[in-house]
């Protein structure tokens, strides 16, 4: 299983009231819901990460560990989604993997872009929309896998 997850909006809730605040490695804190509610996910699937948010290819794969580790997520694996030149939407970009992945291994769609709800039925039951402003949350991740 594995985890496709977005960051901005998901684990960084976009609060355009004020300013991000940020850990002494320069990447934003993670909401303390997000975290506990990623990690509940993380505990009951047993999935890996893979990292879909524009961030992915600033930094190096330990470094992703580092940034997740500091922000309390006990992370089994971390991957960076393929990039797709032109990709003008999440979807596409997602839509793209799924497409050329030979043997697509289950997944969890974690995003606040509503693009996605554009994807085909069956991928879009896999989908975890979140709303920008709270980001990731405890009910939301409950939710989720109950109906997993
Ligand atoms: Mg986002």
């Amino acid at each position: 299983m594995i985890i496709l997850l977005d960051i901005d909006g998901v684990m960084v809730p976009a609060q355009a009231w004020r300013q991000p605040e940020f850990l002494n490695d320069g990447f934003p804190v993670f909401a303390p819901g997000a975290v506990e509610a990623l990690q509940k996910i993380i505990d009951t699937t047993n999935a890996g990460i893979m990292l879909i948010t524009s961030h992915r290819f600033s930094y190096s794969i330990d470094e992703w560990h580092a940034i997740f580790k500091l922000r309390g997520i006990n992370a089994l694996s971390i991957e960076i989604l393929p990039q797709l030149k032109d990709a003008k939407t999440r979807k596409e970009e997602i839509l793209h993997w799924l497409n050329n992945t030979v043997q697509v291994p289950d997944f969890i769609l974690i995003d606040d872009d509503k693009s996605l709800n554009g994807l085909p039925e069956n991928q879009k039951a896999r989908l975890l929309l979140t709303s920008g402003s709270l980001g990731l949350t405890a009910d939301l991740a409950e939710q989720f896998l109950a109906k997993q």
